[in-house]
C-alpha cells in the first residue's frame, strides 16, 4: 500500500469530478482523482452534450416526478453563464457552440406548456421567444407540419463531451492534481478529523472527500456509512451518418423526450432520455439498447424533422445517469459527515462548470455562486443512516 495525503480526494472522473478537480487544484488544493475505469467513460462520455438553457421537458419517458422548472431555471441560467469562460479557463477547445435551440409543441396542451415555460424563463432572465407553427417553420424550414408552436432560445448550445472531461482533467493536472484511472475505491472511512480512502494500492488521508461517482454516488456514500436515495437509470442515444451542415440549432420537444442536433463532425445526434433495455444499468454501468426506444425516438425525430427519414442510422448506445427522487440536482456536504461532499443529478453536463466552482466554494467555506441550500443531500438521506457519526 502506498500511503498518501491530499487536501481532497475526488471520487469519479466524469465531467463533475474533472471540473471539481480543476477548480480545487487551481485554487491551490492538493487533489487526487480516482476512477474505477477510464475517465469520462460513463455518463460523461455517453451524454448528448446539450447545454440546456431554456426549460427542458419536465419528464423524460418513464420519469415519475416532473422537474420543478421554476427552481431549476435560475440554476440553468447560472450554469449557462459559466460555460462562457470554460474554453479560456481550460485553454482548450471543447467545440462549445451557442447556436440556439427550438423547443417545439404539437398539441394544444403542449403549446400551453410552452407559454407557461416562457413566463418562467422571463422571470429567470432567460430570453426566449414564442412562435406559432408557421413562425417556427419560417425560422427553421426543416420543421415538419405537425409543429404547432415553438420557443426559440439563442443561448441553447452544445459542447463535445469527448473533449470536455479530458480538457478539465488536463487543466487540473497542469495545476498539480493527480488522476488515477482504473483505480476503484474500496473503502472510505473516517480518520481523525478527515477521511481515509483506499483504492487499488493507494491509501489516502484527506480532509475532504468529493463523491461525484455519478450513478454510483450512492454506493460510494454507503462505503462512508451514508445511505442516499438515488435512482440509476440507463438511457440511450442514436447517431446518424455524417451529412453536410444542415441543422444549426438544437431541436427539443416540450411534451416528449426528444432532442436533435447536428454535431461539429456532421452527424445528427438523436436523444431525449428514452430508456435502454434495462433501466437499471448493470454493475459495470452498461445496459443493452432497446430496439423499441430506437424505433420510438427515431420516429419522433423523423416526424418533427422530416429530412431525418432519408438518413442512415449509424449507431446507438446506452449510458447511465443518476437521478434523484425529486429530479433536482444534489450538491452539498453530508450532514453528520464533515468534509464528505456529494454532487450529481440528471443534467450534470450542463451544470459541470457551475458545480465545479460551487464545490470549491463549499470546500473553502465560501458562499457559492448560486444558492444551493435546498439542494443538499439531506433530502435524500434515509433516516438515521449516518452510521459513522460516532
Ligand atoms: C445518454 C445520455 C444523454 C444525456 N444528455 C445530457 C444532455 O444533453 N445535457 C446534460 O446536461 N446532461 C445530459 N445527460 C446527463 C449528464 O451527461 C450526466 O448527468 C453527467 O455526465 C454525469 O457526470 P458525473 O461526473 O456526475 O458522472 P459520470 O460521468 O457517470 O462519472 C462517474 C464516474 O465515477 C466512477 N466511479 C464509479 N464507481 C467508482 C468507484 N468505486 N471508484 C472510483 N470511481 C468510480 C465511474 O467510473 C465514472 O467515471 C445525459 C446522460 C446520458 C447517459
Amino acid at each position: 500500500m502506498s500511503a498518501r495525503t491530499a487536501d481532497a480526494v475526488v471520487i469519479g472522473a466524469g465531467v463533475l469530478g474533472a471540473a471539481a478537480a480543476f477548480h480545487l487544484a487551481r485554487a491551490g488544493h492538493r487533489v487526487i482523482v480516482l476512477d474505477r475505469g477510464a475517465p469520462g467513460r460513463e455518463g460523461s462520455g455517453t451524454t448528448a452534450g446539450n447545454l440546456h438553457v431554456q426549460a427542458v421537458h419536465t419528464r423524460r419517458p418513464g420519469q415519475k416526478v416532473p422537474l420543478d422548472s421554476a427552481r431549476f431555471l435560475p440554476l440553468q441560467r447560472a450554469a449557462s453563464d459559466r460555460w462562457e469562460s470554460v474554453e479560456d479557463e481550460l485553454d482548450a477547445s471543447v467545440e462549445l457552440r451557442r447556436s440556439g435551440g427550438f423547443t417545439i409543441a404539437e398539441t394544444p396542451e403542449q403549446r400551453a406548456e410552452l407559454i407557461a415555460k416562457h413566463a418562467w424563463e422571463e422571470r429567470a432572465g432567460i430570453a426566449t421567444e414564442v412562435l406559432d407553427g408557421d413562425g417556427a417553420r419560417a425560422a427553421l424550414p426543416l420543421l415538419g407540419p405537425t409543429v404547432t408552436a415553438a420557443t426559440w432560445c439563442p443561448l441553447d448550445g452544445y459542447a463535445n463531451p469527448l473533449l470536455t472531461t479530458p480538457a478539465y482533467l488536463s487543466a487540473a493536472v497542469r495545476h498539480g492534481a493527480e488522476v488515477h484511472p482504473f483505480c476503484p475505491v474500496q473503502t472510505v472511512e473516517r480518520s481523525g478529523s478527515g477521511w481515509r480512502v483506499t483504492a487499488g494500492d493507494l491509501r489516502i488521508d484527506a480532509a475532504r472527500v468529493v463523491d461525484v461517482a455519478g450513478p454510483w454516488l450512492g454506493e460510494i456514500a454507503a462505503l462512508a456509512g451514508v445511505r442516499l436515495r438515488m435512482t440509476p437509470v440507463a438511457i440511450q442515444m442514436h447517431v446518424t451518418v455524417r451529412l453536410p451542415e444542415t441543422l444549426r440549432h438544437l431541436v427539443q420537444h416540450i411534451g416528449e423526450g426528444l432532442s436533435v442536433k447536428q454535431v461539429t463532425a456532421g452527424n445528427l445526434l438523436i436523444g431525449g432520455g428514452w430508456p435502454a433495455l434495462r433501466l437499471e444499468p448493470g454493475p459495470d454501468g452498461r445496459s443493452p439498447i432497446s430496439l423499441g426506444s430506437v424505433v420510438g425516438n427515431v420516429a419522433q425525430a423523423a416526424r418533427v424533422l422530416p429530412f431525418v427519414r432519408d438518413l442512415r442510422l449509424l449507431r446507438a448506445w446506452a449510458g447511465p445517469l443518476a437521478a434523484t427522487p425529486d429530479e433536482m440536482p444534489v450538491i452539498g456536504e453530508v450532514p453528520g459527515a464533515p468534509g464528505f461532499l456529494v454532487a450529481g443529478g440528471t443534467y450534470a453536463f450542463t451544470f459541470a462548470p457551475l458545480w465545479g466552482e460551487t464545490l470549491r466554494c463549499l470546500v473553502e467555506g465560501e458562499p457559492p455562486p448560486v444558492d444551493v441550500h435546498d439542494l443538499g443531500p439531506e433530502r435524500l438521506m434515509e433516516p438515521a443512516t449516518y452510521e459513522q457519526a460516532r
